[in-house]
């Protein structure tokens, strides 16, 4: 089962951001409102994330690091619904098949905490200790074990800009937790957590694009779409800046860039890109996310109903004047 934790591994962990991901979302999951995240080289030698949400219960610990543990699904229709959220108790297992994790966790019930360690899936030592409520993981020595994986890790830049673009992606779709992301002790995001998504948008693109963010609010039975849109005096080199997310998931596509884009019409300065946050909910029966779990790319039912819609709820906001729907 070790060698079936390494082929799960490959599909789950790609790259430190992979890591970075999946335990900041197990953060989330875990009701936590405080989630710190220490990066050492890019997330090659340390990957640290320390939250105060409700912790691992003391004879959970290890379980938890079991091929399809997961404490999130109970029933069948649980499994329906969850599945698009990925691994179904894959993340632990794989992280730990193919890097040296410590875990170091308490529950609220729980007087003394535990900590676990494992090594490359194997070599486990588990014995309690003080800790706070929550849950900090150490995740080192990525790949330590699968040196030809190794090789294929990029600069400490590469790898960090992926961490960062993460975390500024869970900074906007979460505004109600506070954030913060240190690399090599050099502070890189944090975020006040206090609720509001024009506070996150100041925190992740800064206090200029915060100001000059014009509010989209695009509700009909068919589509809802919410967030900003950043005036075209600020606008970037690439789509760094363009944030998009479905159903609170974090999306790519190309379609609904262009749409973002062609919202902008002609007042954008040539080859420079906007920078918008926007959430779009729609009835999740209309839209496919299961491309591929590590993935981030979606498919519609209906392209051309989201792409309308999307880019005339960005012109309406950029001309400041109310939306005509039919
Ligand atoms: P999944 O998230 O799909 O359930 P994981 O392998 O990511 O699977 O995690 C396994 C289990 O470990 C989770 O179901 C949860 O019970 C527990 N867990 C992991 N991280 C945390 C955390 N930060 N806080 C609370 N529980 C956690
Ligand atoms: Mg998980």
């Amino acid at each position: 089962s070790n060698v079936a934790n390494k082929i799960a591994a490959g599909e789950v962990v790609e790259r430190p951001a992979s890591i970075v991901k999946e335990l900041v979302e197990n953060s989330i999951d875990g009701q936590s409102s405080v989630i710190e995240v220490f990066i050492e080289n890019g997330g090659k030698d340390k990957i640290e994330v320390v939250d105060n949400g409700v912790g691992i219960k003391s004879e959970d610990v290890h379980l938890a690091f079991k091929r399809h543990a997961t404490s999130k699904i109970e029933n069948e229709k649980d499994l329906e619904s969850i599945i698009s959220l990925g691994f179904r108790g894959e993340a632990l297992p794989s992280i730990a098949a193919v890097s040296k994790v410590e875990v170091l966790t308490k529950t609220s019930d729980d007087e003394l905490g535990v900590r676990y360690k494992i090594d490359g899936g194997i070599d486990e030592h588990l014995n309690s200790a003080p800790a706070n409520k929550g849950t900090r993981f150490v995740v080192q020595d990525l790949f330590f074990n699968t040196p030809a994986r190794k090789k294929f890790l990029k600069t400490t830049a590469t790898e960090l800009g992926y961490i960062t673009d993460l975390m500024g992606r869970f900074v906007l779709c979460n505004p109600d937790i506070s954030f913060k992301l240190y690399h090599n002790n050099r502070r890189l995001i944090a975020s006040t957590g206090n609720g509001s998504l024009k506070q996150a948008i100041s925190d992740v693109l800064g206090t200029s694009a915060a100001e000059n963010a014009l509010k989209v609010d695009n509700q009909s039975s068919k589509i809802d779409i919410q967030g900003y849109v950043v005036k075209p005096s600020i606008t970037k080199s690439n789509r760094s800046g363009q944030f998009i997310f479905i159903n609170n998931r974090i999306v790519r596509s190309k379609l609904l860039s262009k749409a973002l884009e062609d919202g902008y019409k002609t007042l954008l300065p040539q080859n420079r890109y906007p920078l918008a946050v926007l959430k779009i909910n729609l009835p999740p029966e209309g839209i496919d996310v299961n491309v591929h779990p590590s993935k981030q790319e979606v498919k519609f039912d209906n392209e051309r109903i989201v792409y309308q819609s999307l880019k005339a709820a960005v012109d309406s906001s950029l001309l400041e004047k109310p939306l005509v729907t039919e």
